[in-house]
């Protein structure tokens, strides 16, 4: 185990108690790619980042597919193993570039035979199998446009995403076909096609859907160009949530791939050779920008393990496979340090070299518990659905304040901001004062509209900042440090969840008159989705409804978006305007003052 790592006291920065990490030049077991952040911030150009890349042949533009295979399968990485796959038992499948080149061709010529257009929306809903991956690039190099949808996902999250999104064609499997996709397709009328990977082979599959395995298996393997494809073309669909309203399907476009390439190397410091494991699901951006693009451009082999989380599991992964580069989020971390400094010392894990978090905040002790048991410390960073890629991060050569998220990315333009109410903006310098994060425009990962919902996007904007929604500080020395968010999303797991989507299936059921879900902090999962509910008269608040409340919202919600508790109530605060006071139930809940309830309309 590496531990070439020293910590030194603590430097008078926000308020921690917690020691500074330091990195010493004379301890790199590999030197980092970026070595001196103020240096490589300066020299940085987008246009420079962009000629890390290929393009397509005779300059027919950029595709993220051809950028992440196709370069590398016609090169001297042809054998090189690129997708290591470990299923849920422990079977293991191993693609290598020129692998999946030929099944992404195949994929892609299923798309072609089907009459699947540049442009049409293809979603997959599936678990972490392989062919979710082969699925992702072979749609991109048929210039479809992949919409992941979370494999937790209830009926209803699935059958909105594919409304808004307007599926035309959906990869799943029988068993998620069967449980969640059946019983509203009907009402998805854009969706022509539904593609099935078969429990086994042969197996009989559901009227209305075509055998994936079948069609794959009669298509051509080989012989699938790329059609020319413009950088601004549409490539990824990724919903998100926001306070109120359905989801939100944020656009990205080819030109991504340059930023998740050139954030691979930088931020989470890609070597070629190195084994990277990226824990997140590509039903959310992190498992898509880092578990499968950015990877792969950059030329190395992933790891996808099928199964959920299981601390043994996972160190034994780390050990076997020699992962080099962990990427995972804090309640992972948070479940690692529950089972103990003893379960991963019977491994060994001294492959690894770097570990990265993102998703949600990362509490310092965190990073000071993986710096003690595992020599590393966790290195956090932060982005977003909308920022398509990592934008503020701890680098490997730069010293680890725990707690903090770090440094703006060389090429990103962050600030902290305020934003008057008459409209004008406030550039935030002075260091510890809380204000929003805002991001200049420009950068190629950059979210370019959510879909069909032009004056959502433009509201994101202004005085020339792309506002985020969340609030921090940033120190004397540019470190970022994460405050909260500014609007009622909720951040379970790692996963934010939009608490109207939870209230209008909680309001669907005959008892509920009203509902307002929040997220209830919880030390592991960060928060949990915590719904309370306003019975109609004459319905009483038992357990027994409770009970069925429950089920009720895991069955159309799914596990994932549900809520795991729900408090009955006999009155719900709103606005005079008739706005659910979340964040005032919300500091109920926390035992904090009320905050301003000027506009709490008495009952
Ligand atoms: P998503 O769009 O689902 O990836 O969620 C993005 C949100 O997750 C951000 O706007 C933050 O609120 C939160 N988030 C992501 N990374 C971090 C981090 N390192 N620290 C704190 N919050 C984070």
């Amino acid at each position: 185990m590496a531990t070439h790592l020293t910590v030194a006291a603590a430097q008078p920065v926000l308020a921690t108690a917690h020691s500074v990490i330091h990195k010493r030049v004379e301890d790199w077991a590999v030197a980092p790619n970026l070595k001196d952040y103020s240096a490589t911030r300066s020299a940085f150009s987008w246009a420079a980042a962009l000629k890390e890349l290929d393009g397509l042949p005779d300059g027919q533009g950029l595709n993220i597919a051809h950028e992440a295979i196709d370069r590398h399968a016609c090169g001297p990485l042809r054998n090189h193993l690129a997708i290591r796959w470990i299923g849920k038992r422990g079977d293991v499948r191993d693609y290598t570039y020129g692998d999946l080149q030929i099944l992404t061709n195949r994929f892609a010529n299923v798309l072609k035979k089907l009459g699947a257009q540049k442009g049409d929306r293809v979603y997959v809903l599936a678990g972490r199998i392989p062919e979710l991956y082969i699925a992702a690039l072979g749609t991109l190099k048929q210039r479809c446009v992949f919409c992941p949808l979370f494999s937790a996902f209830g009926p209803q999250p699935i059958k909105a995403r594919m409304t808004i999104g307007g599926a035309k064609l959906l990869v799943t499997t029988q068993c998620l076909y069967e449980r969640k996709v059946r019983q509203i397709r009907n009402e998805v009328p854009t969706l022509e096609h539904v593609l099935i990977i078969p429990e086994e082979p042969g197996a009989e599959l559901p009227p209305g859907t075509e055998d994936l395995t079948r069609l794959m298996a009669a298509a051509p393997p080989e012989d699938f160009n790329i059609e020319p494809t413009d950088p601004q073309d549409v490539a990824l669909l990724h919903f998100t949530s926001g306070t109120t309203g359905t989801p939100k399907g944020a656009i990205h476009v080819h030109e991504a791939v340059v930023a998740h390439h050139i954030t691979g190397k930088l931020a989470l410091d890609f070597h070629a050779d190195d084994i990277f494991w990226c824990t997140a699901d590509p039903g959310w951006v992190t498992g898509t920008s880092y578990g499968i693009i950015a990877p792969l451009t950059n030329g190395i082999t992933c790891i996808v393990d099928e199964e959920d989380f299981d601390a043994e599991r996972w160190y034994r992964i780390l050990q076997d496979q020699k992962v080099t580069v962990w990427y995972s989020a804090p309640t992972a971390i948070r479940m690692l340090m529950k089972t103990g400094k003893e379960l991963p010392a019977k491994y060994d894990l001294s492959s690894l070299r770097f570990l990265a978090s993102v998703g949600e905040p990362l509490n310092p002790e965190a990073v000071v518990w993986s710096h003690e048991t595992y020599g590393l410390p966790f290195h956090d960073n932060w982005w977003q659905t909308e920022t398509g890629g990592i934008m503020i991060a701890n680098f490997a050569a730069m010293d680890v304040r725990p707690g903090s998220m770090g440094k703006p990315l060389p090429g990103i333009d962050a600030a902290i901001v305020q934003k008057h109410k008459d409209g004008s903006v406030e550039e935030i310098v002075e260091p510890g004062v809380q204000g929003e994060i805002a991001l200049r425009p420009g950068w190629p990962s950059m979210f370019r509209g959510y879909w069909q919902e032009k004056e959502r996007y433009e509201k994101c904007f202004a005085g020339g900042f792309y506002f985020t929604g969340d609030l921090a500080k940033r120190d004397a020395d540019g470190y970022y440090w994460f405050v909260g968010r500014k609007d009622d999303v909720i951040k379970t797991s790692g996963h934010l969840i939009g608490p109207f989507e939870v209230e209008s299936v909680l309001l669907e059921h005959k008892a509920v008159a009203d509902s307002a879900v929040i997220g209830k902090p919880d030390p592991m999962a960060g928060e949990i989705v915590k719904a309370f509910v306003l019975l109609h008269e004459g319905r009483q608040p038992t357990d027994d409804l409770r009970r069925e409340l429950m089920a009720w919202a895991r069955s159309r919600l799914g596990a994932a978006v549900a809520p795991k508790e729900i408090e009955f109530v006999t009155t719900l605060p709103r606005t005079r305007s008739g706005k659910i006071m979340r964040r005032l139930l919300k500091n109920r809940e926390m035992g904090l003052p009320e905050g301003d309830t000027s506009t709490l309309e008495q009952s």
